[in-house]
């Protein structure tokens, strides 16, 4: 089993602070890690700066990504008619079952036993290799990072590079076992080679290829991929029949739209200052590029994100992956701690609402709040916004219980607010602590150590005493009308 097959596990299996832990004890894959994002985000920080109206185009990303959702009804319809019009079937699918479905129907009718793919983690999110898999279908990966994560029988943990916590010496030795190249090369033209020859001859000889979209036009019914590498203009234009698996958010009014979200997006994600691809097209035309086109519009979660106001946002975002790049928690731990298909920030937001908050409930939690995701945002998603919201629902959902409700914590937090709505009260608690506290301070003046439910706190930082007199009391004494002002010599 190579280092990367040990991740090869279902998604959603631990919670964050435990998948975390774990990972932290990996010193490869975090250096993998760190060392690729302050790459990325040292070129998108160099690119971004050149625009003296970046600020601008966020807003315009962000007013037309918002102006949508409130009337996707309308654009996915006039997307369908005008997809329709101009040759492409369109499909809808209400969740990842009906998605895998459908598209499993479209490449059994077509007798496929192979199909070539684009990069989508719209397929990794229905779990489509592993369907076609089942039914004695190949999907060949053809994005490099991808075919690395396919290879490896690995998970990706970055949606912009999928194999960004791999290194060179492990492609290469995967490469080898893999491709039967024992001789291989380490250095980056001898790995892209030998995945360029492995896979020409896919390209030429499979007929049915699958893919995501970045962007569907509403005005015209055609589809927008950008990508770095040229694989994806190879299935979109050499096989009979191709499949477009699209989340219904990717909509966009018209074809003008494109010229915002072609400056900013490619910035955003690999520091670059326009895709070296950029494929738009319009459903079929004889002798041109497929001869049957679908598009399979997947909701799987997206309509309740879309009624929750305070949450909508979430369904802005254009998968540019900075946001992750800027995250000082993605930072330390990688893609594979959220244990779900969308990682970092992005991912801590959209993943349990695409689970209706039953999975990753742990993920709102994986974030300091710092705030650095927001900065990012080219679609100014203000992803600190969304947390808060979100950890909010999961106290409420918890409190609903009976287990929640006479949990310890919930105890603990309720007293805690019976305490804080009243000045006495807290004047009193406070007075009991300075107390008790005499027990637990050591000669520095901090806490090291407490009991029961409040342990977490200590086990990783100390605490700072309770001092002797508090703010109130000593506002009381010095600022109060008739106070006495005290004796201020020994401060002198
Ligand atoms: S939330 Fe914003 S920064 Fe993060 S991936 Fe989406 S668009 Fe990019």
């Amino acid at each position: 089993m190579t280092a990367t097959e040990t991740h090869a596990s279902q998604w959603h299996t631990r919670d964050f602070p435990e998948a975390a832990r774990d990972l932290l004890q990996d010193s490869q894959t975090r250096k993998n890690v760190q060392h690729a994002t302050n790459v990325i985000q040292g070129k998108r920080n160099k690119v971004v700066a050149e625009l003296p109206d970046w600020e601008e185009l966020r807003e315009s990303g962000a007013q037309v990504k918002a102006h949508v959702l409130r009337h996707l009804d309308h654009y996915l319809t006039q997307f369908e008619e005008n997809c329709t019009r101009a040759g492409g079937h369109v499909h809808w699918a209400a969740d990842a079952a009906e998605a895998n479905r459908i598209i499993l129907g479209l490449v059994q009718q077509h007798e496929a036993k192979e199909v070539i793919k684009i990069k989508t983690m719209t397929s990794e999110e229905i779990g489509l290799n592993r369907e076609l898999e089942a039914h004695g279908i190949r999907p060949i990966e053809t994005d490099l990072a991808e075919l690395i994560i396919q290879m490896g029988k690995d998970r990706p943990s970055h949606f912009v590079a999928p194999a960004l916590h791999v290194n060179r010496a492990q492609v290469r030795a995967m490469f080898q076992r893999e491709m039967h190249l024992p001789e291989l090369g380490e250095e980056p033209e001898d790995l892209a080679t030998a995945a360029r020859i492995y896979l020409r001859e896919k390209y030429l000889r499979i007929k049915v290829a699958i893919s995501g979209g970045n962007f569907l036009i509403a005005d015209t019914g055609g589809l927008c991929i950008v990508e770095s590498e040229g694989n994806g203009r190879m299935c979109l234009t050499l096989p009979d029949v191709l499949i477009s698996l699209v989340g219904i958010e990717k909509v966009i009014p018209s074809f003008e739209d494109l010229e915002i979200f072609l400056q900013t997006l490619p910035r955003s994600a690999t520091g670059e200052r326009m895709n070296p691809y950029n494929s738009t097209w319009c459903g079929v035309h004889p002798g041109d590029g497929p001869k049957e086109f679908h598009v399979v519009l997947l909701d799987n979660g997206r309509s309740p994100i879309l009624a929750d106001r305070e949450a909508r946002q979430t369904l802005q975002c254009i998968r540019c992956a900075a946001c992750l790049n800027a995250c000082p928690v993605y930072h330390q731990t990688g893609g594979h701690a959220y244990e779900s298909v969308y990682a970092g920030p992005i991912g801590a937001i959209l993943t349990p609402q695409l689970h209706s908050m039953e999975e990753g409930r742990s993920l709102p939690y994986a974030s300091s709040l710092c705030g650095a995701c927001y900065q990012v945002c080219p679609v100014k998603i203000n992803i600190p916004e969304v947390l808060i919201h979100l950890r909010g629902k999961v106290v409420q959902e918890d409190q609903a219980t009976l287990m929640g409700k006479f949990s310890l914590w919930n105890i603990g937090m309720q007293a805690a607010a019976f305490l804080f709505k009243d000045a006495s009260r807290l004047a009193m608690a406070e007075r009991i602590g300075r107390v008790g506290q005499k027990a637990l301070v050591s000669k520095n003046g901090f806490i090291e150590w407490m009991p029961l439910m409040l342990s977490g706190w200590t086990q990783t930082r100390d605490l700072k005493a309770m001092p002797e007199q508090s703010f109130r009391d000593w506002w009381a004494k010095e600022k109060a009308p008739g106070a006495k002002p005290a004796d201020r010599s020994d401060h002198a």
